[in-house]
């Protein structure tokens, strides 16, 4: 799976993805991560990628010019199956929109700045708006970084023990059970009997009432949900 990311500020999404899950899975090959300076498809003399809104008003806006150009080359050399543009009037991303996109071959994302990018740059080439949540953050760099962990992780072979992703919160409308290692007794707080005992389908049932009694308490909107 290919992502291409267009940004103005590209050295903040060098770590993200230098780390861990997502560069493990791009030294497999299961997944390409590419970034795209913005700055590098602006053809005025001052390299500018915004400019004043119409109408007036505080903030700048990020021009077509520059998205239009990166868009169209990368267009030209594969076929997208989506073009998101993290906003936060997008949909509210969640575990299954990662499990839709996971499936996906190639993706673009593009990062605004600012006051935001110009409306027909929307309306011309996106198909799909993300948010991360209900707050605003200055640019769409950390947010393509969620998005592309959360969906990276969940294509099949990136994580050593696959099962993993399947338990984890959200999967199934539950919140994950609560996990324990070594050592067994910490100054008196002590390992649940029950996982210590090898027996694993009582343990299953047990995690399995943990993660229901956990999302009863602190998400009883995902179980109706799941109903
Ligand atoms: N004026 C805009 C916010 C602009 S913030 C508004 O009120 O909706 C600048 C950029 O940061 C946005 O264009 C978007 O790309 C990114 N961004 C900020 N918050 C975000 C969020 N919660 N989810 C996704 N992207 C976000």
């Amino acid at each position: 799976m290919r992502f291409d990311i267009i940004s103005v500020l590209p050295g903040l999404l060098e770590s993200p993805f230098a780390h861990s899950i997502l560069q493990r899975a791009q030294k497999k090959g299961i997944s390409e991560i590419v970034v795209h300076n913005l700055r590098d498809y602006a053809t005025n003399k001052q390299k500018s990628v915004d400019d004043y809104p119409y109408g007036g008003g505080s903030g700048m806006v990020m021009t077509i010019p520059p998205f239009a150009a990166c868009i169209e080359k990368l267009q030209s050399e594969r076929e997208y199956d989506e073009i998101i543009f993290m906003s936060p009037d997008g949909e509210t991303l969640n575990q299954g929109i990662a499990n839709q996109l996971s499936i996906k071959k190639n993706i673009i994302i593009l990062c605004g700045h600012y006051k935001g990018i110009d409306q027909r740059i929307r309306d011309i080439y996106v198909t799909r708006e993300i948010s991360i949540g209900d707050y605003v953050l200055s640019g769409g760099e950390l947010p393509a970084a969620v998005l592309v962990d959360a969906v990276v992780r969940l294509i099949p072979g990136v994580l050593s023990d696959e099962t993993s992703a399947l338990s984890d919160s959200f999967q199934d409308d539950l919140l994950d059970a609560p996990v324990y290692t070594r050592p067994a007794d910490w100054n008196g707080h002590k390992v649940p009997d029950i996982l210590l005992g090898g027996n694993t389908p009582e343990i299953e049932k047990w995690r399995h009432e943990q993660a229901l009694e956990r999302t009863r308490a602190r998400r009883p909107d995902l179980l109706k949900r799941g109903e």
